[in-house]
């Protein structure tokens, strides 16, 4: 069926006009949480926590730990209820970095911006060694190379060799009719995204073969960066017993095409390596945070609004546009609900999720613990219960509108409560759909769940994943505004009569939850 004959059966089956103009829409309550939102703002605060003072967050390690006793101690001094680290299950060993240095020691000194895969092994102390290229992927290649590869840095060349003048900005906002045309915001269908499996796993084949081989460390290209910017989300294993043997290490696209260069010019290329990492296998579980405003109303108590981001993150940066800001955003909805002292019909619950970065770890659990199966579809009496879970993770971009994530019958509701905020520029409520992130797991059980579209500012060009994730780029004022309209969402979310209204429930994607 064509997405436009879907529309029409729905419009004629649902009583859109009755609910738009039955919406109540407390214009009394918007102007107090925008006073508290826009002039009394903590976001400042919250992200300096959850990115300078913890560091980077990947799950387990201990950033992401000492984010998740930081997000508590401070949620249960906000006076917030039923504050908790709840875990979700397994998700495996703690690692981090511990140091990273890695220089060209000939033909001269140069020092590269570099850093070890995920989960990489170290090097056991100082290393220096030539640098051999070898195309990569090319087992043939590697095969021929033999012995020679022994004791050898390899790096990993393919067909990129030069870097353009970058004639267009960084950051931008969205205009009005980018904002008009907007149909979905990262986005990718199986088809695009299944056949990467397949690549994977015939790289990992690869480059187990060149550890075979006694190479000393594997040297890859950013895949992507440019300026410095390095996007360190490569990782081989973080399940126990895994890890590969070798030191990984990705460097700049810079400072890669220029070794590259020279070894094609027969210039012989040597790297002084020491990376130290640590490995902890104490405790291989993990943990979401949540917090709750408790509902009200003696109908409605056991309902529930649900809102969240990503508490952890990539490790060359301290993942702040992702997702501390997500996370800031969140807590400071929370923040000034409570402040204002709010008495919801409904249960109002954060929940900051662990392991998204690796597949959805923590909101996959939790919706599984809490609501139903996402692969199964079997779903609990609690999926019931919630009236919608909305999600923040596209940066650190004021809230623009809202992405229906195809539920057509809750528009004329979203327009009502997006309106009062026009003067912010949130606007736009669009069908159509986004990902990937934590709504996605509520979405395929069938709960209402939504992720607000934001301005992309510099995330996909400078930021999301790389060494750049600091806290200079987030945009506190664009947080402060999204903490503002998110509060109102909620807040009428949770004081509306009725639960929002459902949509089917969505057919699987078969490959997202594969091997969980
Ligand atoms: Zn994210």
């Amino acid at each position: 069926m064509k997405l436009a004959t879907k529309l029409l059966l729905l419009l004629l089956s649902c009583p859109f006009a009755a609910i738009a103009q039955d919406e109540n829409v407390d214009t009394a309550m918007i102007a107090r949480i925008r006073e508290q939102g826009l002039h009394h703002s903590q976001a400042d605060t919250i992200a300096h926590y959850l990115t300078d003072i913890s560091g980077p967050r990947l799950t387990n390690s201990p950033g992401y730990r000492h984010a998740v006793s930081w997000c508590v101690s401070t949620m249960k001094k906000w006076g917030l209820s039923n504050v908790a680290a709840e875990p979700w299950g397994e998700f495996g060993t703690s690692w981090e970095i511990q140091k990273c240095y890695v220089a060209m020691s000939a033909p001269y000194y140069h020092q590269l911006i570099a850093y070890p895969w995920g989960w990489s092994a170290g090097t056991k102390g100082p290393l220096s060694a030539t640098v051999v290229a070898i195309p990569d992927g090319d087992s043939s290649a590697a095969v021929k190379a033999g012995a020679s590869l022994k004791g050898k840095i390899v790096m990993l060349t393919d067909t990129f060799t030069s870097i353009r003048s970058a004639f267009k900005p960084y950051a931008i906002r969205f205009n009005d009719s980018d904002l008009a045309n907007l149909k979905q915001q990262f986005w990718a269908t199986y088809d695009e995204m299944h056949p990467y499996a397949a690549v994977e796993a015939a790289h990992k084949r690869f480059l187990k073969l060149l550890e075979s081989k006694g190479v000393a460390a594997i040297v890859t290209k950013d895949y992507g960066g440019r300026d410095g910017s390095v996007y360190a989300d490569q990782i081989d294993a973080f399940e126990r017993s895994a890890h590969p043997s070798v030191p990984r290490i990705m460097v700049s696209t810079e400072d890669f095409l220029r070794m590259q260069r020279l070894i094609g010019s027969h210039v012989p290329v040597k790297l002084d390596v020491d990376i130290r990492t640590r490995f902890d296998y104490s405790d291989t579980k993990a943990s979401n945070v949540v917090a709750e405003i408790p509902g009200t109303d003696p109908k409605l108590k056991d309902e529930l609004v649900i809102i969240g981001g990503h508490l952890d993150s990539w490790y060359s940066g301290t993942g702040a546009t992702d997702n501390a800001a997500g996370c800031t955003v969140m807590m400071e909805v929370m923040r000034i609900l409570k402040t204002l002292n709010v008495q919801p019909r409904r249960t109002i619950r954060v929940v900051l999720w662990g392991g998204e970065e690796q597949g959805l770890y923590g909101s996959y659990n939790y919706v599984k613990n809490h609501f139903g199966d996402p692969v199964t579809k079997v779903v609990k009496p609690g999926q019931e219960k919630v009236s919608a879970y909305y999600n923040l993770d596209n940066g650190s971009g004021k809230v623009r509108g809202i992405f229906l994530q195809e539920n057509e019958a809750v528009r004329l509701i979203f327009e009502k409560w997006m309106a009062p905020f026009t003067d912010l520029d949130a606007t736009a409520v669009k069908s159509g759909n986004t990902g990937f992130t934590d709504h996605y797991t509520f979405d395929i059980v069938g709960i209402p769940a939504f992720e607000f579209i934001q301005d992309p500012l510099e995330y996909l060009t400078r930021t999301h994943h790389s060494n750049m994730d600091v806290y200079d780029h987030l945009s506190i004022p664009d947080l402060q505004q999204a903490s503002t309209v998110i509060a109102s969402f909620v807040y009428h979310t949770a004081m509306r009569d009725e639960k929002l209204p459902r949509k089917p429930m969505p057919k699987p994607e078969p490959w997202l939850f594969e091997g969980f």
